[in-house]
């Protein structure tokens, strides 16, 4: 905010503010390098910037047309003149594909202006006006697009079922309850293009026969619920939403529903109780969702990640999506980078680029040179990858194989200082915090499962604690009701694989 008022008051004070804005965007993903402000049309990325930096890059740079070099974007300052600082010239963004992301750090969020001019909206349009649900769902499933959020579940095929159900009623909700630490790309597009999910998800209620949608979102995201709020009434305003949209027969509306942060809440049917009111536990599937979902009806649950590349799949057609990523995983996905990684943040990369890229070419490796040791992927159901496997793409069966679930696309680097136990106690210890208690394996075996846990991490365990460990892990995999208590073994599983001998140091060293 200061920073922004710094270069307000600058252009101010030489008469430039009715000819140069100040425009306030969304995340532009390089968070460690923040904050950041590009300078059109020239296409400059400062970053790192102070008011004073902004003072200096008005006096210098808008005025007089040169670039100050100090706050150039990180690596970039010998070689970049104006003409070259294009994202494409950064190495963090050349990699990098946005779809997803596409409007997030470029447009104002709270302008739906700004949105139509980069095609929103269009895709809306077209499906309305141009295509019945039938050809929209085709499009989906010709496109490939998998389910973000997780399992990866093909989403065409999840809207095709849910078309078919005959009911006077059925309902789109939007999964925006992100709960994987370390995970924040849903927040980023909400914060940053809400007007994608509003578009999509009334496009994804015009193709499953839906009359209205809810967005279930955490309250711990007061700025995404704000510009999402926002979005809603002024796409009422444009008659984007509401009755006879377009002037065709279709009407649609959504609601906001504020979740109070329950991890177990992602899960779709313990979302679904806490729309309806009721205590956010998960049931029994079949029937699922599509069957029998919120209050009964036939309801389809999508993630902001994957909605949010509905409308260009729409707009673009299924064989421009499925020119990025793999066969069976077509697309991008965006990654959270965190831990011990030189450029922390968000990246959106084509489906099938190795670890290695995304880890050295876009995250820059260690920012002290330092041997990358694993990765952690998927959070607190997902597991962790060695070093030696970071040249498997990733994609969805490629993770699999090695243990490690794409989840959501948290990704925690870790390097040599850091202890493989520690990291499964970690993410335990959240499972065992955020299980909603109602089965046994997960309400009691994690518990259990900690404590060994915590006993090997002080050096007072055994070599059976570590057998007993594994077995218990397999038990609450097999029997847990729902996928936190089914995945919240896998970080112990995945580091007994990969790094056993870490936890047998431990029992031997005593330590
Ligand atoms: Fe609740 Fe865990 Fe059972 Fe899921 S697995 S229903 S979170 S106790």
């Amino acid at each position: 905010e200061s920073v922004k008022q710094a270069f307000e008051r600058k252009l101010k004070e030489y008469g430039l503010d009715t000819v140069v804005s100040v425009v306030e965007t969304g995340c532009m993903g390089a968070c460690s390098l923040g904050p950041l402000a590009v300078v059109y049309p020239d296409g400059v990325y400062y970053q790192k910037l102070t008011p004073k930096a902004a003072e200096k890059i008005v006096e210098e740079h808008i005025l007089k047309g040169r670039v100050v070099p100090e706050y150039l974007f990180e690596g970039e300052k010998e070689k970049l003149t104006i003409k070259e600082k294009e994202p494409a010239e950064i190495p963090f963004f050349a990699k990098q594909v946005k779809i997803a992301l596409r409007n997030v750090g470029v447009i104002d969020p709270l302008s739906i202006e700004e949105y139509i001019a980069r095609d929103g909206y269009f895709a809306l349009h077209k499906a309305l006006t141009q295509m019945t649900p039938e050809e929209v769902i085709k499009e989906i499933k010709d496109s490939g697009l998998r389910g973000r959020g997780g399992a990866g579940f093909p989403t065409g095929l999840k809207w095709e079922l849910a078309r078919q159900q005959k009911s006077d009623i059925k309902y789109m909700i939007c999964n925006a309850d992100e709960g994987d630490p370390g995970a924040f790309m849903d927040r980023s597009i909400l914060e940053g293009d809400p007007h994608s999910i509003v578009e999509a998800m009334t496009i994804a209620g015009y193709a499953i026969g839906a009359q209205k949608g809810f967005v279930y979102v955490r309250a711990e995201y007061p700025l995404a619920i704000e510009r999402l709020q926002k979005a809603i009434e002024t796409a009422h305003e444009y008659g984007f939403l509401g009755e006879n949209i377009f002037g065709t027969d279709f009407s649609f509306d959504i609601e906001i529903r504020i979740g109070a942060g329950a991890f177990v809440c992602g899960e779709e049917t313990a979302l679904m109780h806490s729309i309806e009111g009721k205590r956010g536990q998960p049931r029994v599937k079949p029937p699922f969702p599509v069957q029998k979902g919120l209050w009964g009806k036939p309801t389809v649950i999508n993630n902001v990640e994957t909605l949010s590349l509905v409308p260009p799949i729409i707009h673009k057609g299924a064989a421009w999506f499925r020119q990025y990523g793999t066969e069976k995983s077509p697309g991008t996905k965006v990654f959270a980078l965190a831990g011990k990684i030189k450029n922390t943040g968000l990246v959106e990369v084509p489906m099938g680029i190795t670890l290695r890229e995304l880890l050295y070419d876009i995250g820059g490796g260690h920012p002290q040179g330092k041997q990358i040791k694993a990765v952690q992927t998927g959070g607190p159901s997902g597991g962790v990858i060695p070093a030696e496997y970071f040249d498997t793409p990733v994609d969805y069966e490629s993770l699999g194989k090695l243990g490690a679930i794409m989840g959501s696309g948290g990704m925690i680097v870790l390097d040599e200082d850091d202890c493989m136990v520690d990291v499964a106690k970690f993410f335990l210890e959240f499972t065992v915090d955020e299980s909603c208690g109602k089965c046994t394996p997960c309400r009691e075996g994690t518990k259990v499962m900690y404590d060994i846990l915590d006993k090997i991490t002080k050096g007072e365990g055994t070599m059976e604690d570590i057998e007993k460990l594994e077995q218990l892990a397999q038990v609450i995999k097999d029997s847990s009701l729902c996928g936190l208590g089914q995945t919240a073994p896998n970080p112990v599983l995945s580091t007994l694989k990969y790094y056993r001998h870490e936890y047998e140091a431990h029992v031997k060293d005593g330590v």
